[in-house]
């Protein structure tokens, strides 16, 4: 018998007040993340949405100008339009006009990654989106594709991984048009990511690694029924074993074979398992109770226990968490429903799947 495990407290407003000072300015820790200030954006926002404390936190000023510096961040050019990591690389010809920026150097085009990012940070802000080029968004994933299937972070970057085929199916599910992917050739690569473990690498010959087997496997169930390669049965459950063996006696799921525990693993690998409808295997009060060790005193989950929080392992503990929630008698796991394939909150996905596609074009 397997003595119970007792799961302290989620500290829920802790972790959307330390979200909310990064969404302020990054505190001198995490100063490196500045070129990925969009991604930051977004885990800061998604922990104020999966709390369900947006409208308690955020000023109608805020909101305002937070959109604004999205929508600024829209570039459009000779690869079509996306979004921008930041200004950080723009000189003041780039400067936007009208919310579509044109860029002239390969140092300001968008990037796919932080433009799945931005959509959703928009969709979290409930944003109307009659400023997104969805014309130019399409020709930028044509873009990005390269000859072998994958998607690069800006066009001819030749950096592909399964990350970027994921956002490119994310964003194509976002704007229910399927016509800036060539699917078929998208799932030859993320075949060939497949390894003998069950997982994916993040490129093909890679390690399998949690994080880009939930990128491949969410982008096989967003791919709409004529476009879809499932996997076989055999291959499903080769996979759900492999992610099963990521939990480890600490009750955190690790992200490859053998390594230690990582609250960003509790996501990308229960997630996958939540995809193949076999999330319920896994004990969910040790990961719970693996979570909680990881929170910081003040705010912010970390990685493991005893290091600096930061707002993507703390958006990505409770996302995971968001999936199956253990009870417990205080009722504070208890956070918005997630919807696992496009990994928001399903109220934001909702309202962007409402205002992200075309109404006629
Ligand atoms: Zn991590």
């Amino acid at each position: 018998m397997s003595k119970p495990v007792v799961i302290p407290p989620l500290t829920q407003k802790g972790h959307a007040a330390h979200c909310n000072r990064c969404l302020a300015g990054l505190p001198a820790s995490l100063l490196d993340l500045d070129g990925s200030r969009m991604a930051i954006s977004f885990y800061c926002l998604g922990t104020l949405d999966i709390t369900g404390l947006v409208d308690q936190k955020i000023t109608d000023t805020d909101r305002e100008s937070w959109k604004e510096w999205i929508w600024d961040q829209q570039a459009g050019g000779v690869y079509g339009s996306g979004f921008r990591p930041g200004p950080f690389m723009t000189t003041t010809e780039n400067q936007p006009s009208q919310h579509l920026a044109t860029y002239s150097n390969d140092y300001s085009t968008p990037h796919i990654i932080m433009t799945y990012c931005a959509l959703l940070s928009l969709a979290i802000l409930r944003d109307d989106f009659t400023k997104l080029d969805r014309k130019g968004l399409l020709q930028f994933l044509r873009s990005c594709q390269g000859a072998d299937g994958s998607f690069s972070t800006i066009p001819g970057a030749g950096d592909g991984d399964l990350r970027m085929t994921y956002c490119a199916f994310a964003i194509s599910a976002l704007l229910n048009d399927w016509s800036g992917i060539d699917a078929p050739r998208a799932f030859a690569y993320l075949r060939r990511c497949r390894t003998y473990e069950g997982g994916y690498g993040q490129s093909p010959t890679c390690e399998a690694i949690g994080g880009p087997t939930y990128c491949a496997l969410a982008s096989v169930y967003l791919a709409p029924p004529h476009l879809a390669m499932p996997l076989t049965p055999a291959e499903r459950k080769q996979t759900t074993r492999w992610l099963l063996q990521t939990q480890n006696e600490t009750g955190g799921l690790s992200g490859r074979t053998g390594k230690l525990a990582d609250a960003c693993y509790c996501f990308w690998c229960s997630a996958s398992l939540d995809i193949l409808g076999d999330r319920a295997l896994l004990n969910t009060p040790a990961m719970a109770a693996f979570l909680a060790s990881c929170q910081f005193n003040f705010g912010g989950i970390a990685k493991a226990p005893g290091t600096t929080p930061d707002p993507y392992h703390t958006y990505l503990s409770l996302a995971a968490v968001a999936i199956a929630p253990p009870e417990t008698e205080d009722g504070s796991w208890r956070l918005q429903p997630l919807n696992t394939l496009i990994n928001a909150t399903t109220d934001t996905v909702k309202w962007a799947k409402e205002h992200i596609p075309a109404r006629a074009y």
